[in-house]
């Protein structure tokens, strides 16, 4: 038997891995970590998928990144650089107009105020509430969920603590705290606002990534998770990385090294040992044994325990929910290399202030709510929701001189087709999704020089996410905090001695924000791994 080289190994080189890496190799620990793909970063990479264009794959805006982590694995020394976004978003209506929304509270206030004087009004007060209750679940990011059910005296400890910290909110504030948890964001916005179009704007945050409506009961709160983050310090801005989102993962990744970690990427991992119950190791793809006295798992639940643990050694139960666990994607991803930036017809020019904003074609929750009611039967939306965004606005090196990169996120598109396969749908999608934005922006299609489509079959190929799903499982209440991945088990800890979940599976799922990673590193050393 080959002699344990390592303390830790990290399965897979997302973000999150790569996080708990560096930590555990900044408190001495020897840390091997394992890639199946030739690049480290999971879902945020930066791929040259055609010559002279540098593309962020999958994750493409930055903001839930956590700034403790930014700051202990001094990651702007590494490179980490962001551009936050201005305007933050556009949305072109097919009546003409069109909403900006701007970092200048002032000018956002006047183009709300095109819509209806009094959401415009009601505006800066809406924002200074979400930024209240962002403020308190921000503070749970990084904090180990207490054991659920509790059992004794110490889990009822931190149960108090946990409630300690809702202390200083007003009652309305732990009200609309259990109205964002449970609501829908169309009910939500309803409670706020009357203008379709400003509701609209917002309420795309709620539905990116879900698996389900502006209806569905629940997508208020990823409304509020994607609130939570900041640029440079300001709450709720997002931005764009210089070098793609592959530059957020080569600068841990460099912080790690420079504790000492090792990184191996072309390196599948087929199985974990398990000896007597206790991690041993893993099997690398090729027959090779890596042994280690613990192994974090950057892996999704469902990979982790039912793909690379061996049957038998985990309790039925337990593999029946982990079964259970909700992760059918719903989520395509386009990239797109353009001769020109495309011109909207209710706002020509190109470049212009609109080609820095995400730029939303969905002009109403009408619209939005029927896109859903099609994936919810099985079938690609025929009219989805798409973000576009254009890196190259903040970042030309991207592409060559004088070339855009467009990329067009959209809901929704299931995993799970009622008739045919991604592989027979992709085109016709594609096609689908290109004559909607020609609507809005004539002349697109004439500037499509190249084109990647990744839908959620894809999106499970390229980056080993089960389902499609880009946060590794569904951020919804069931499967959120005590309950993520499942209950009893959110602890970072697992049923096999040694083995740790370390990515977005984990409490507080998915986004680029390193807080899983970060946690299970702390929960590592409390183990004294
Ligand atoms: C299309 C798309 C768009 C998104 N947009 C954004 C965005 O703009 N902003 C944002 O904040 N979030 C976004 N997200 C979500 C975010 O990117 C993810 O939640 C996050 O990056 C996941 O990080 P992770 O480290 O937990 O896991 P992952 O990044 O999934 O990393 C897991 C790693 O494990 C590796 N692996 C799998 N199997 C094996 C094996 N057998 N052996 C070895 N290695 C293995 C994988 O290759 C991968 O590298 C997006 C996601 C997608 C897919």
């Amino acid at each position: 038997m080959a002699p344990v080289a390592w303390d830790v190994i990290v399965a897979g080189a997302g973000h999150n891995g790569l996080v708990t890496a560096a930590y555990l190799a900044r408190a001495g620990r020897r840390v091997l970590v394992l890639e199946r793909r030739e690049l480290a970063g999971g879902c945020a990479v930066t791929e040259e998928i055609w010559p002279g264009y540098r593309v962020s794959t999958a994750s493409y805006l930055t903001s839930l990144l956590q700034e403790r982590v930014i700051a202990d694995l001094e990651l702007a020394r590494h490179g980490y650089q962001v551009d936050a976004k201005d305007p933050a978003f556009f949305s072109p209506f097919p009546d003409g107009r069109y909403l900006f929304m701007w970092q200048d509270a002032g000018k956002t206030l006047a183009e709300a105020a095109k819509f209806s004087a009094r959401d415009a009004e009601t505006l800066p007060r809406y924002d200074a509430h979400l930024e209240r209750l962002a403020r308190v679940i921000e503070e749970l990011l990084l904090v180990t969920p207490p054991a659920f059910p509790p059992r004794g005296l110490a889990d009822a400890v931190e149960y108090l603590k946990l409630a300690a910290r809702l202390r200083g909110l007003a009652r309305n504030d732990i009200t609309a705290l259990v109205k964002i948890f449970t609501m829908s964001v169309s009910d939500y916005l309803d409670e706020w606002f009357e203008s379709p179009e400003l509701k609209v704007t917002l309420a795309t945050d709620g539905v990116i990534g879900a698996n389900g409506g502006p209806r569905s009961p629940g997508t208020a709160y990823i409304l509020l998770h994607h609130c939570m983050g900041k640029v440079g310090g300001r709450r709720g801005l997002w931005g764009f990385v210089r070098g793609g989102m592959g530059a957020v993962s080569e600068a841990i990744a460099s912080a790690a090294r420079s504790y000492g970690a090792e990184i191996r990427t072309g390196a599948a991992i087929r199985r974990f040992l398990i000896r007597n119950g206790k991690i041993d190791g893993v099997v690398l793809d090729n027959g090779d044994e890596l042994r280690a006295r613990a192994v974090a798992s950057n892996l999704d639940p469902k990979r982790t325990f039912l793909e690379l643990t061996p049957a038998g050694e985990l309790d039925p139960e337990f593999v029946r929910s982990i079964q259970q666990f909700r992760c059918q994607g719903t989520s395509t991803k386009i990239n797109f290399a353009l001769s020109a930036l495309p011109e909207f017809a209710c706002l020509p020019g190109a470049p212009a202030p609109q080609h820095r904003a995400t730029m939303h074609i969905c002009p109403s929750i009408d619209y939005v709510e029927q896109a859903w009611d099609d994936a919810k039967y099985g079938r690609p939306s025929a009219r989805p929701l798409l973000e576009l965004t254009s890196p190259t606005q903040y970042d030309a090196t991207l592409a060559p001189p004088g070339r855009h990169l467009l990329g067009v996120f959209l809901q929704y598109s299931p995993y799970h087709l009622r008739n045919g396969t991604w592989d027979e749908q992709r085109e016709p999608f594609a096609r689908a999704v290109i004559d909607l934005i020609e609507e809005y922006c004539p002349g697109f299609r004439g500037l499509i020089l190249e084109m990647q489509v990744l839908t959620p079959l894809d999106l499970e190929r390229r980056f080993g996410l089960t389902g499609g799903n880009i946060f590794h499982g569904e951020m919804s209440l069931e499967q959120m905090f005590v309950m993520r991945p499942v209950a009893g088990w959110a602890r970072y800890r697992t049923p096999v001695r040694g083995l740790y979940l370390c990515g977005s599976g984990a409490h507080p799922g998915g986004g680029v924000m390193g807080a899983a990673g970060y946690n299970c590193a702390r929960e590592m050393l409390k183990d004294s791994v």
